[in-house]
């Protein structure tokens, strides 16, 4: 099963999400997500997808993997999974062991358990210990609208449609306070506020919001690896606190745990090592008493290995899909919300390739 072809594709996909175009990431916002994906193809053709974290079609991003990830792949043995992340990791620690160099070794990994899963002719839940569920429960992750009534309506709108959870992503008091009200008693509403505030800040809120009845309380205090400001916003007992889109590793878990810093621990598949490092960081969240909540704004096949590993869990996490409306689904039906709930897909592998007249419209 040897590697003979190893690339990536950069797709940005258009969206409409009737609130603010979401998110700078230190560039102009724009209303398009991108989909970096991880292409490995073995002697016996074999197609392997996997997905490395990316925003604001980033060339320089994909540029790094194909130079420095993408080469030490070619001509292993793609059965030797964690062999394969563990001689990446070790040789390109000096590069970062959170961000781009991470992402790639993500965008690998995710790519190696698809191709082992169409090898065994097998789903990708199944080679994880098989399904405890056909569907997951999905929770509408908003867009940030900054506006009461425009957040009020998003709430009613996602309720409407059936979804029971639902996350903002407001940093007003008010804001949050008119989306609760909303939500009424036919949805529970969860904050993540991307890491705005001080630790004194923090607390400011934490105890301004601490009658709504929040069931979690995300990335509240800068920086995001700040664990024990973090711990001193939980140590408040107001929120259960949520946190890890920003970790790089199992061992960010274990630090955050040690400094009692979350209840909920939320790994993105695409940004933390892949599906193997998720795998490790779910058993870890069980023998210690966490939440294993997965992040996940990937719409790529980081989205549907996270579908994957949530119904892989013995009570399935809530799975975290942004409440956003694409031109056009990479996967077809596969990844569109149908009353709060998507389907674990029972092809091998990923069990749902990316539509190649999707990949070659939306390419860059
Ligand atoms: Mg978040």
């Amino acid at each position: 099963m040897k590697i003979v072809k190893a690339e990536t594709i950069l797709l940005a996909l258009p969206f409409e999400c009737g609130g603010l175009p979401p998110w700078g990431w230190g560039g102009k916002p724009a209303n398009s997500f991108d989909a970096l994906l991880v292409r490995l193809e073995t002697e016996d053709g074999i197609v392997g997808w996997g997905e490395a974290f990316s925003r604001m079609e980033d060339r320089a991003l994909k540029q790094m993997i194909d130079d420095r990830v993408l080469p030490l792949v070619l001509g292993r043995d793609a059965r030797e999974v964690t062999r394969i992340k563990h001689d990446l990791e070790f040789n390109l620690h000096n590069f970062g062991r959170v961000g781009p160099v991470m992402y790639g070794i993500a965008g690998v990994d995710i790519a190696l358990w698809d191709i082992a899963g169409k090898a065994a002719r097998r789903p990708l839940v199944d080679l994880l210990g098989g399904p405890h569920a056909d569907r997951v429960e999905v929770y509408a992750s908003l867009v940030r609208y900054a506006s009461e009534d425009a957040v009020a309506a998003a709430v009613k709108r996602a309720i409407g449609e059936g979804y029971s959870w639902i996350k903002l992503h407001e940093v007003s008091v008010p804001v949050i306070a008119a989306a609760v009200e909303a939500a009424g008693d036919d949805a529970r509403v969860m904050l993540d506020t991307n890491c705005p505030w001080s630790v004194e800040e923090a607390l400011d809120y934490d105890r301004a919001l601490a009658g709504l009845g929040l069931h979690w309380l995300e990335e509240p205090v800068w920086p995001p690896e700040n664990y024990a400001g973090l711990a001193r916003v939980r140590a408040a007992g107001n929120h259960a606190i949520a946190s890890g889109e920003n970790a790089g590793s199992l061992f960010d878990f274990v630090a955050m745990h040690d400094a009692g810093a979350i209840d909920i621990a939320q790994p993105d598949v695409a940004k933390t090592g892949g599906v193997t490092e998720l795998v490790r960081i779910a058993n870890y969240c069980h023998a210690n008493g966490l939440s294993f909540s997965p992040h996940c704004a990937l719409f790529g096949p980081g989205q549907i290995a996270t579908i994957h590993l949530t119904a892989a869990e013995r009570r399935p996490p809530l799975f975290e899909r942004l409440y956003l409306d694409f031109e056009t689904e990479l996967f077809g039906r596969a990844a569109v919300v149908v009353d709060g709930h998507l389907s674990v897909p029972r092809g091998p592998g990923l069990g749902v390739d990316p539509d190649p007249e999707v990949v070659d419209r939306y390419r860059i």
